[in-house]
């Protein structure tokens, strides 16, 4: 029977049963003061500091000296190691006895030499269980040692979470101390507190609000604190309205454990391996208690650091796997950026990753899993579906400034027209607390009501690690099937996909992209991590490419395959998405900076070892071309050989010539002109370049068509002001575009460099400010279709952003831009706020604006940020924010990018041939004296790019290749070779042969057929 409240007063009802279980008020009376009963010190702590992360084995063996709870140690990134002795009070036989242990850093707690137990206060973890019942015949003298990161769950940025670190923070231990912690004590207040929320989550309008007020107002009736004898009584009624039950149309939340851990960001590398290790020990913890308990854990990356740190810890992660409770997800090497990558790059992503899966854990991951990224590529649902993944998650769009994006359970279709089954789960986050709000919102804002029944809720405290924790699995187990909220079940990502998949004839589908309205300056921040990005991903290509012809040119050569693998996991690594997009500490920039160098150097080493295989000794200079078509093409001599230093060669498609000099058909004039400005031509274009760099002219000489809008120039640069609303090296806001001042002070007008010939080239410097100036060298070499800008930057700006601008004679509504395995059209107007929000984009090698049979393309070599509005073509080129690194982009910088007028279309123009050329340079070699101009592969039709060619992952004398349609167009193509191929296999992305199509083989090489944008791989038997 309940008691008749006094008056009808929602509000006083509500608030004092609020007051009941407050840990700030009424504590001395209420039931959260009753959570712990008797405390009892420890016998000793004392305290090691190291300034290195340093293994337990060696923290133990240190001089622990002396600590007082309280006092203060440091710095930043230091860790504290510390040896504590325990005694547990004979008389707490039959309690639950925790150590409690809030301090500021994250923590690890070691027994016996093995990790046992995450310790962070930021992630509501500040028990350890020693015992969950206290029995005699447990030790009670216990020696613990806690290992202590000077840096919280979100590093240590100075006032501000993104802002850069304060490497001078000082850390200390709050408390710690032996406790009785009381568990139905626990599991009431959790009963209090859904109640409560049901109340405030469900509203006014809501009867069964008004009955949780009720029941939660008789428990604070029923329930006194000072005796726990009272307290089932209170218990019984809350299990009576929760075990009211729902009808069968009732929405299901499939809720997954999990826990976002950024490989790396406002903390480096090293210190997310201790998180990895930190999260997961608490996951295992929790899983040995609830045997229902689902965790879903993503990137090879991190499984791989564990396996090699904790070892232990890892074969706990290996039973739970096998038990299907701790779930491998996504596929990925790492949650990788989802614009940036190469194609290739991105198809290693997978490559690794489920290799790393299927070795480790017996299976391939059946969904990607990236919630956390900065937009999609609309090549990835091809690429998934080459992995064996058919199914995406993330909820990233949610964070779109301008448009809501209209899905959350959809299709989405993919360049080639593959398609994925898609879920953002509606609660907008990866990181939810298993509340009432993460349920109610989780139905509320699904945006395919009635379409699907079905959606995901991922809980855990997330980004820095933590995970989820007893505390949220006991609120998701008293709800999970109650009158007025949806179903909840512990569930897997292939449990909700395959819901979802059974009941999918109303999904709608998305074409293209998933462009994030956000976030879109880390096309540019950190410009030296995106150079090296490129150029690393450009060296590996030839390393490949090179290997794989010495492996079948010589039987002795053994194709570097550790070696590559373990350098293109670097890369990979660094392809993560807080580094790639330069969001991250200067400490990140440093690792990262330092992996690039190593792929560098040693890509070098070993490309110079294939060529040796290659017979490549001897005095003379020989030319390698790791692109699949012949060029012809001016290049810099080093040897000194011919005076000029300069040769136009010739060399067939993935192959090797001799530099063997042959002259141009028309060479290049350079000529001063009498007002200052200088002309050059090289037969295919004619252009005016003004005293300060800017181009009056640009013309295509045949059809004697100018480039150059009327009464405008090309190649200017312009400077904005770049100051965000919040996320500084993340964002660039739309107003940003009202500060654009043309960069016009100059320092040393346009001089001449290189007078013509195979070369003609003019040098001028400009003042971007008193800090800052950009030099650039103008290039027009002989049979070059396009001129090429190699421009140096000194930068020490403030919230500034450099562009440089090509306003052009086309009119067209969209500009096309390259991005992973082909390229895709954005509009150049602003009609509708779809296409507004997007006044700055990404692509890749090139973008080009065309009209019918006349176009402008604009190549670059290291960057990624575009805006094509109306006829002005734009190039971003440099930012500078400063958080959360201060120092961002502050330095020297040197980038090329090109201008290419044409006519036709830019695919009968080869512009995306002169791309790559632009950046993959012919490789200089040395060869014997007078080779014989050799080629290794070749395809028939020009729209097929023959990307990649190495040693198939499984070994046995096997090559992998892998082609795509670049046009989007359906044709056949013929892949010819020189190479002893005796057999060919279609097969996928993840190199599995299939075995009901080999490739159809001929005397004149293989036949495939290609569908737009189509990728394909071949295995071939040597
Ligand atoms: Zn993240």
């Amino acid at each position: 029977m309940y008691h008749q409240p006094v008056l009808k007063n929602r509000r006083t009802l509500l608030e004092r049963a609020e007051k009941f279980i407050s840990d700030v008020y009424f504590t001395d009376c209420n039931l959260r003061g009753r959570l712990y009963g008797d405390s009892c010190p420890l016998e000793t702590i004392s305290a090691f500091l190291s300034p290195k992360r340093i293994t337990f084995t060696e923290a133990s063996t240190q001089n622990f000296a002396p600590y007082k709870v309280g006092e203060n140690f440091g710095q930043t990134w230091w860790t504290c190691w510390f040896k504590v002795t325990l005694t547990v009070p004979e008389h707490w036989r039959g309690k639950e006895v925790h150590l409690l242990w809030e301090c500021d850093g994250e923590a690890m707690v070691w027994r016996d030499g093995q990790p046992v137990q995450g310790l962070t206060k930021e992630g509501e973890k500040t028990s350890y269980i020693l015992s969950d019942c206290l029995k005699d015949e447990e030790p009670h003298s216990v020696t613990l040692y806690v290992e202590m990161a000077c840096n919280g769950l979100f590093g240590a940025g100075q006032g501000s979470m993104i802002a850069a670190p304060d490497s001078n923070r000082k850390f200390s231990v709050q408390r710690a101390e032996l406790v009785i912690f009381k568990r139905d004590v626990r599991e009431l207040l959790t009963d209090f507190e859904m109640l409560i929320d049901i109340v405030k989550e469900l509203g006014e309008g809501e009867q069964r609000g008004y009955q949780a007020l009720f029941t939660v107002n008789e428990m604070v009736n029923l329930c006194d604190p000072a005796d726990p004898s009272s307290f089932s009584n209170a218990h019984s009624l809350a299990q009576r309205f929760f075990s009211q039950r729902n009808g069968d149309s009732q929405h299901t939340v499939h809720a997954m454990g999990h826990c976002h851990i950024d490989s790396a960001w406002l903390w480096p590398y090293e210190e997310t391996i201790r998180k990895c290790g930190r999260s997961w020990v608490t996951v295992i913890n929790l899983m040995e208690k609830n045997p229902e308990f689902v965790f879903t854990c993503s990137q090879a990356q991190q499984f791989q650091w564990v396996k090699s740190w904790y070892p232990g810890l890892y074969s706990k992660i290996q039973f739970y796997v096998k038990k299907g409770q701790f779930i491998p997800v996504g596929g990925t090497w790492v949650e990788m950026d989802g614009n940036l990558p190469s194609g290739e790059s991105m198809v290693r992503q997978f490559l690794e990753g489920q290799r790393f899966f299927h070795q480790e854990f017996g299976r391939c991951c059946t969904e990607f899993w990236l919630p956390d990224t900065f937009g999609y590529s609309a090549q990835l649902p091809q690429i998934m579906q080459g992995c064996g993944i058919s199914n995406f998650l993330t909820q990233k769009l949610s964070w779109n400034l301008v448009n809501a994006f209209p899905h959350n359970t959809f299709f989405w279709e993919g360049l080639d027209g593959s398609k994925v089954l898609t879920h953002f789960p509606p609660g907008n986050s990866y990181e939810m607390k298993g509340k009432i709000e993460d349920l109610v919102k989780t139905v509320k804002n699904n945006k395919d009501k009635g379409r699907a029944n079905h959606s995901a809720a991922l809980f855990g405290f997330g980004d820095g690690g933590g995970g989820p924790t007893q505390l949220m699995l006991d609120r998701l187990r008293l709800v999970q099937d109650t009158d007025g909220l949806p179903k909840v079940q512990m569930s897997s990502p292939d449990q909700l996909f395959s819901k979802l998949l059974a009941d999918s004839a109303l999904l709608c589908t998305w074409s293209g992209e998933l462009f994030l309205e956000l976030h879109n300056g880390t096309y540019t921040t950190q410009a030296q991590i995106k150079r090296e990005n490129r150029r690393c991903e450009t060296l590996l290509h030839d390393v490949e490419i090179a290997s794989s012809l010495a492996l079948c040119q010589k039987k002795t050569f053994q194709y570097p395959q550790e070696k590559l693998q373990q350098l293109w996991r670097l890369l990979l690594l660094n392809q993560f998405h807080d580094v790639i997009p330069g969001s991250c500490i200067g400490m990140v920039v440093e690792d990262a900076l330092r992996y690039y160098e190593d792929i560098c150097s040693d890509g070098a080493l070993l490309l110079r070892e294939a060529w040796e295989a290659l017979g490549s000794k001897g005095s003379s200079v020989g030319v390698f071309n790791s692109l699949p078509w012949e060029r012809h093409e001016v290049i810099q001599i080093t040897d000194g050989a011919d005076k000029s230093g300069l040769a136009l060669v010739r060399v067939p498609s993935i192959g090797m010539s001799p530099v063997k000099d042959t002259q141009p058909v028309t060479p290049v004039s350079v000529t001063v002109q009498s007002d200052g400005t200088v002309l050059m031509e090289n037969g295919t274009l004619h252009t005016v370049i003004n005293k300060d760099g800017t181009l009056a002219s640009l013309c295509l000489i045949s059809p004697n068509r100018e480039t150059v809008s009327d009464g405008c120039v090309g190649n200017q640069f312009v400077i904005f002001d770049d100051v965000p609303l919040y996320w500084d090296a993340w964002d660039v806001m739309d107003y940003h575009l009202q500060t654009r001042k043309p960069v016009v002070e100059v320092l040393q007008p346009v001089h001449v460099v290189t007078s013509g010939g195979l070369r003609g080239s003019v040098s001028f410097t400009l003042r971007i400010s008193d800090k800052s100036t950009v030099t650039q060298e103008i290039v027009m070499d002989a049979m070059c279709p396009y001129i090429r800008f190699n421009t140096k930057v000194q930068w020490a700006e403030s919230h500034k952003f450099l562009k440089v601008e090509f306003p052009v004679r086309v009119r067209s509504l969209n500009a096309t831009y390259e991005i992973q395995f082909g390229h895709l059209q954005r509009p150049t107007h602003w009609n509708t706020s779809w296409d507004w929000a997007r006044f700055e984009v990404w692509g890749h090698k090139w973008a080009d604006l065309s009209e019918h049979n006349f176009g402008v393309a604009l190549l670059n070599d290291c960057k990624y940020g575009y805006s094509i509005h109306k006829n002005t073509m734009t190039l971003s080129l440099l930012r500078a924010p400063k958080a959360p690194d201060a120092t961002a982009d502050m330095g020297t910088h040197q980038f090329t990018y090109a201008i290419m007028p044409h006519t036709g279309s830019f695919q009968d123009a080869s512009v995306i041939q002169c791309a790559y050329n632009l950046n993959f340079p012919l490789r200089l070699m040395q060869c014997s004296a007078d080779p014989v101009p050799w080629s290794a592969f070749s395809v028939s039709t020009k729209s097929v790019i023959l990307e990649t060619i190495k040693q198939a992952e499984d070994g046995n004398r096997a090559l992998v290749v892998r082609l795509y349609e670049s046009y989007g167009s359906s044709v056949s193509a013929t892949l010819r070779t020189t190479l002893p191929v005796r057999k060919a296999w279609h097969c996928d992305l993840l190199e599995r042969q299939d075995r009901t199509q080999p490739a159809d083989m001929t005397s004149d090489g293989i036949t495939l057929n290609f569908k737009p944008f189509q990728i394909v791989t071949l295995l071939l038997i040597l």
